[in-house]
């Protein structure tokens, strides 16, 4: 798979660094997918996002922005606030100094979906992938391009009953109430 950097618009409200103490947390997970090889390097940045659902009852979110290097110092100006997204026209509302991570259309897709869950972690891990079929994971019916609606729509079709699914020839996400719930099933995930 190559990266061709993000492939939907990005509106920004305004150009500052999302502040919430929560973005802590969510930097220790990103330590840990570096440490535990489930967002494996890739052309200057890390392959994997994650995010955390701001409030209840609403679609907003944090999550890593493209090109971030889970391995070096994080801190909130590597994380963007998405306030908003128009899933037919592709467009993202966003606040923060850098673009959202390429998949933040899935993120918010799923967060629409699932007001239950409050974190998503996206991570790709060839072991992982490779158990797949075996263990007989919830995966998407086929490989779809990373970013686009085509990918959103195939997540959509599987997400509502589990929180652990296989994007087929891809990746893994986990879904959780809580980030930490959502850690732990990505480790897990890897046994
Ligand atoms: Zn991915």
């Amino acid at each position: 798979m190559t990266y061709q950097g993000v492939k939907f618009k990005v509106v920004f409200n305004n150009k500052k660094a999302p502040e919430d103490p929560r973005i802590n947390e969510l930097i220790k997970w990103c330590q840990t997918f570096n440490l535990k090889s489930l967002a494996p390097a890739y052309e200057g940045g890390s392959f994997g996002n994650l995010s955390f659902r701001l409030k209840e009852n609403s679609n907003e979110f944090i999550i890593s922005a493209s090109r971030v290097v889970f391995g070096q110092n994080l801190c909130n100006d590597c994380f963007i606030k998405v306030t908003g997204c128009d899933l037919k026209q592709g467009i993202i509302y966003a606040e923060g100094l850098r673009e959202p991570s390429s998949e933040s259309m899935l993120h918010y897709a799923i967060y629409q979906k699932r007001p239950d869950i409050n974190a998503i972690f996206h991570g790709h891990s060839k072991e992982i992938l490779a158990k797949a079929e075996q263990l007989n994971l919830p995966q998407t019916k086929k490989e779809e391009p990373y970013g686009t609606v085509e990918l959103v729509n195939s997540v959509l079709e599987i997400i509502d009953k589990h929180n652990f699914i296989i994007m087929k020839n891809h990746g893994f996400i986990s879904l959780g109430k809580t980030m930490k719930e959502a850690g732990r099933i990505s480790l897990d995930s890897r046994n």
